[in-house]
């Protein structure tokens, strides 16, 4: 049997294991609670260390700082970009430059290190005013607000480093854009490409996209099909200009390209590149896929993908379950009800996966809240107003104090 080493700690890798555990024997670098309580082996050595036939790398961090390049050193099959690839997600600054040289449509925008410039910049500007850190911040970096003296102290706050370190000492403003968003993943093998179903996250804190931006709390997919007139214009737009700029750059890029793209009535424009699956995107795209995975993963990693396709079956719908006072300060070590000693539902509700984000177990072996975003409950069916209500029926079933989430993830997304 084929092994395979995921490296992270969330419901993204939770999401990932489970589906490969079913093609190939799963090791999780470091895992969590809830995915070893499926009895998935998650060990504390570090990726490096370890031996397997792929290597799966969930977060943008790590591959930042060039693991999949160590990897590749050393012979081994990853899905993950090396650190030159991985800097569209590094850097919102070179993201900008990569994009304008690719051709990709995307939000007009500046680059400040310095307050005054960039507050005359915004006064050039309409609302909503839109201010980015530059570097990674876990999702959270982004302001988008109508108000003018909020955008000029957010600037403040983050070239001051006092909001995200050196990451925001450099900040990106940009046009705002209206439309729906999409999140759009595509498996990349070095030349060719498999599009995976279109996903919708839902990113603030609040019922009705009320409130500040999380690192998301429920999506579902697919938000339309691969072979729509929509994924059709993303893919001639986006993606085949972006393939041919690497190309272009010498990057040999291998792993997930997620573009979050803003549908306009101008068409799809490019908000961000992710170098990794969406966290919760993977939580309704990967179970979509089934015993497929395992093999379109090898194949990105191994540069077969060639002539691939990728045919998702069903929707799903995942809603995430939030600790008291997520994103700003959430509450830690309260007791969760309603899971049984695997981490699933007690009561084992078919076609509901519960993955774990933040978990830990205490002395008694009950789970109990260790990070903002606690679980992902996913409902899978056959529309997604189907997966929807598995999925929040299932959610129902847990509870744990303050917990928080939203009420209408994926509402009124009728039939996929
Ligand atoms: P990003 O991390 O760049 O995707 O930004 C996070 C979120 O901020 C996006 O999912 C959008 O909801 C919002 N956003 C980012 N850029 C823009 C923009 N130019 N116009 C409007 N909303 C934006």
């Amino acid at each position: 049997m084929s092994r395979v080493v995921v490296v992270g700690a969330g419901a993204r890798e939770h999401a990932l294991a489970n589906a490969l555990a079913s093609s190939a024997e799963v090791v999780v670098t470091p895992g969590n609670a809830g995915i070893a309580a499926q009895g998935i082996a998650c060990v504390v050595t570090p990726a490096i260390d370890l031996r397997a036939d792929l290597f799966v790398v969930g977060p943008e961090r790590p591959l930042v700082e060039g693991l999949a390049d160590q990897l590749r050193t050393q012979g081994k099959a990853v899905v993950g970009p090396g650190a030159d690839g991985a800097r569209l997600e590094g850097s919102k600054a070179y993201l900008k430059e990569f994009l304008a040289a690719a051709g990709v449509p995307t939000a007009a925008y500046g680059v400040f290190s310095d307050q005054q410039s960039a507050e005359s910049y915004l006064a050039t500007m309409r609302p909503p005013y839109v201010v980015k850190t530059d570097g990674l911040a876990g999702g959270k970096g982004v302001l988008v607000t109508d108000d003018f003296d909020a955008a000029c102290r957010d600037v403040a706050e983050k070239l001051s480093g006092a909001a995200f370190g050196e990451a925001g000492r450099t900040v990106v403003i940009e046009e705002g854009l209206t439309g729906a968003e999409c999140s759009f993943h595509v498996l990349v093998d070095g030349t060719n490409y498999v599009a995976l179903a279109p996903a919708k996250d839902f990113k603030r804190v609040g019922d009705g996209d009320e409130g500040v931006n999380t690192g998301g709390m429920g999506a579902f997919a697919p938000m339309f099909s691969t072979s729509s007139h929509e994924a059709s214009e993303i893919e001639r737009t986006v993606i085949v200009p972006t393939l041919a700029e690497l190309a272009r750059r010498g990057i040999n890029y291998r792993g997930v390209l997620y573009a979050g793209l803003m549908m306009t009535d101008a068409g799809p424009k490019l908000l961000e590149y992710n170098v990794r699956f969406g966290d919760p995107e993977t939580e309704v795209l990967v179970p979509l896929y089934g015993e497929e995975l395992f093999d379109l993963l090898l194949n990105t990693a191994e540069g077969r993908l060639d002539g691939a396709s990728a045919s998702e079956s069903g929707a799903a719908v995942t809603v995430v379950l939030a600790a008291e006072g997520y994103p700003q300060s959430p509450r830690k070590g309260d007791v969760i009800g309603g899971l049984g000693p695997d981490g699933q539902l007690a009561t084992q509700m078919e076609s509901v996966i519960v993955f774990h984000a933040g978990t830990l177990r205490n002395e008694a072996g009950e789970f109990i809240t260790r990070d903002g975003r606690v679980l992902a409950v996913t409902g899978l069916g056959s529309t997604v107003d189907e997966a929807r209500r598995r999925a929040y029926e299932g959610a129902g079933q847990i509870n744990f104090r303050g917990s928080v989430r939203r009420s209408d993830i994926a509402r009124g997304a009728g039939v996929s």
